[in-house]
């Protein structure tokens, strides 16, 4: 048989020849690095005959990410083979382990068992060891094809093993990998020798799973592994891992008293505690400012309406399944709005325009509800009730370019408050293939699509196209900001919608007199409270800019005569506005300032004897150090000053 190399020669080979004879056939430093094959660009190991005319390239430790799922699935097998150790060392019998499934999944493995005595957490630094040892030891991995009787007699012991093979089609080959004294049913592929895997593996965790995730069959323990094909990246990772836990949004809004769910108020609808309300009232406050000065109208509009409304807006269509369930009352049916932009449109259509008029921009911070999935509820991240920082633009077709870069502007606003200093620029095209999704007007997507492209190109902005992520009325513009954990969340959007203005029929009366539709821009600039609560709660760590901080300022006196006067500056603070408090708990001085640092309380004024005769302060600021000395009357001047520029 015949096969052809990467750089187009062809290779004759005997019958039933492998990857690892075609490794061989190049060279023996290639056999010895090659880890696994591409076989007409699918991955293979080295073991299993090739199929004739086929297109391969060997795969080697030098490119050991090429083939992932490869070694780390054998590594998945490894740490089978290290269980199996483990609990005969023990005394079981090693027909007393049975294995369910062993799967790759992203960054690792896991490997279900039936143990005669449970895994503990504690015990996985020793199967660590064994796997290592298995490493160490360099096993041939062997595959062998067996018929059905065969498979069946070899695995009597194991149930889970017999019912698998049991289903496998008669057509199907019954393939067996082992190294060393393990063997297990597997479809494979698997790198040859446990001595190319690579040490960078650790084991996660275990936990229960149901044998094919059916609560009616046994319940298997499940353990799970990462592996990098460098330590750097495994140490990358972990790290990453606890950063995650470190800025859970969830453990943070916990521990300074932001929100909280409960099972009696229902999932999915969070609580704002005092702190956290301050932080929303903050950001609120923040965007309606903004927006106020680009001439957006802010309304309030109810958050259900008849259920007619979202059948004209043609949401009853598209997006009934995010919607919670009709409530029928008298001879009404009324629904909790999942999008607020009926009701602006309502507003639009209340009063007749003229083109002297538009843009006309109503926003709102507009309250509404999603049935989302329960297993999909995280936190303040994704909720069933949520407010989002809604608007609706209004406008002619000569001014969408100019609205669209004024929306533009004012995210790009937003963002360098918040400190958002990543993010990429997504422009969501319609795919002119997908006739199903996107309404059919051809020249109405190209113009569209063409005036997003025309304006992000003026303001010298890079982005990238992305088709396919279009809404089914318009193209869109998605930001999507870096959060501090590496992961890109869609946080503004900007979305033409040419078809809702048609649906509601609205108009304005143009220069000539006669009725034209205008466009509508659906843009969201900070996205949902509730989301970017979170977000920003990870992305700070809960050392919110000073601005945003729930609790702003601690005076802490040393001793009880300096209470009057540390009183006399906590009024001084708030008098303008800033949120200020005393500490007169028993504490010394040094817990008092470690609880406000634990509470991440920005700003720690100490008051003792010098401060008070001096009428100063001795500041302590999060980062910045010790100030000591600094007069009252121009602390707080420069704190109010900093707050109200939302300086960080
Ligand atoms: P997603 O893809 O996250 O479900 P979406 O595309 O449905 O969002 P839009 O309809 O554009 O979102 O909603 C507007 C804004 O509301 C987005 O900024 C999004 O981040 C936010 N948002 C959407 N669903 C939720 C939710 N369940 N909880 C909190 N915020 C949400
Ligand atoms: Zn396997
Ligand atoms: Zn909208």
């Amino acid at each position: 048989m015949q096969v052809t190399l990467p750089d187009g020669k062809q290779l004759d080979l005997a019958d039933n020849a492998t990857a690892m004879d075609v490794a061989r056939s190049i060279g023996p430093r290639l056999a010895q690095d090659a880890i696994a094959a591409r076989v007409d660009g699918i991955l293979h190991d080295l073991m299993t005959p090739l199929p004739s005319g086929a297109q391969i390239g060997i795969v080697t430790k030098k490119n050991m990410n090429d083939a992932e799922e490869v070694w780390r699935h054998t590594l998945g097998h490894v740490m089978s083979q290290a269980v199996g150790q483990y609990y005969k060392e023990k005394g079981h019998a090693p027909e007393s382990v049975k294995r369910g499934v062993g799967p790759v999944i992203e960054n690792g493995f896991y490997q279900d068992f039936d143990l005669p005595e449970p895994l503990r957490e504690e015990d996985l630094p020793e199967i660590e060891r064994r796997m290592a040892a298995i490493l160490d030891a360099n096993l041939d991995v062997t595959r062998r094809e067996v018929s059905r009787e065969e498979g069946l007699k070899f695995f009597s012991y194991d149930p889970y093993k017999v019912e698998l093979i049991s289903e496998l089609p008669d057509s199907a080959p019954i393939t067996l990998y082992s190294q060393g004294d393990y063997t297990d049913l597997c479809r494979g592929p698997h790198v040859p020798r446990t001595g190319v895997l690579p040490k960078s593996f650790k084991l996660m965790s275990t936990s229960g799973a149901y044998w094919r995730g059916s609560e009616k069959n046994p319940m298997l323990q499940r353990v799970y592994g990462v592996a990098f094909a460098t330590q750097k990246e495994l140490d990358e990772y972990l790290h990453l891992l606890e950063e995650a836990k470190r800025r859970d949004h969830r453990r943070i809004g916990k521990d300074l008293d932001l929100f909280f769910t409960s099972e009696v108020i229902g999932p999915g609808l969070p609580v704002w505690l005092p702190n956290g309300a301050t932080i929303r009232r903050e950001l609120e406050r923040f965007i309606v400012d903004l927006e106020l000065a680009q001439g957006y109208q802010h309304v309030y509009s109810p958050a259900m309406a008849k259920s007619e409304l979202y059948k004209i807006s043609g949401h009853w269509d598209h997006y009934k399944d995010d919607m919670f369930p009709v409530m029928k009352i008298d001879q009404e049916e009324l629904v909790l709005r999942p999008m607020n932009c009926p009701h602006h449109i309502q507003i639009y259509a209340h009063k007749p325009h003229s083109y002297r008029e538009l843009p006309i921009k109503i926003a709102e911070l507009g309250t509404m509800y999603r049935f989302e999935q329960s297993g999909q509820l995280t936190g303040l991240s994704r909720v069933r009730a949520m407010t989002l920082n809604d608007a609706h633009i209004f406008c002619r077709p000569d001014q969408v370019q100019e609205e669209f870069k004024r929306v533009v502007d004012l995210i790009r606003g937003a963002y360098d408050v918040l400190g958002f200093e990543q993010y990429l620029y997504r422009l969501s095209l319609r795919d002119p293939n997908d006739k199903e999704k996107y309404y059919p007007d051809d020249a109405m997507w190209e113009s569209a699509e063409n005036q997003l492209r025309q304006a992000l190109d003026d303001m010298g902005l890079a982005y990238y196209e992305s088709p396919g992520d279009a809404a089914f009325y318009g193209p869109k513009l998605d930001v999507q900001v870096r959060s501090a954990l590496g992961k890109d969340e869609t946080i503004s959007t900007v979305q033409l919608d040419f078809l809702l203005p048609q649906k509601f029929d609205l108009e304005y009366v143009a220069e000539d007199g006669s009725r034209q539709r205008p466009i509508m821009i659906h843009r969201g600039v900070i996205s949902t409270m509730e989301r970017m609560t979170a977000f920003l709660i990870e992305n700070t760590a809960g050392d919110f800019p000073f601005w945003l901080a729930p609790r702003q300022v601690v005076v802490v006196p040393i001793a009880d005569r300096h209470l009057d006067y540390a009183r006399e500056v906590e009024g001084a603070l708030k008098s303008r506005g800033l949120r200020a408090e005393t500490d007169d708990g028993n504490d010394r001085m040094n817990a008092k300032i470690r609880t406000a640092e634990l509470a991440k309380i920005p700003v720690i004024l100490v008051v003792g004897d010098k401060e008070q005769e001096a009428r100063q302060l001795s500041v302590r600021e999060r980062g910045k150090g010790e100030r000591k000395g600094a007069p009252l009357d121009e602390l707080a001047g420069e704190l109010e000053r900093r707050y109200k520029l939302r300086e960080a």
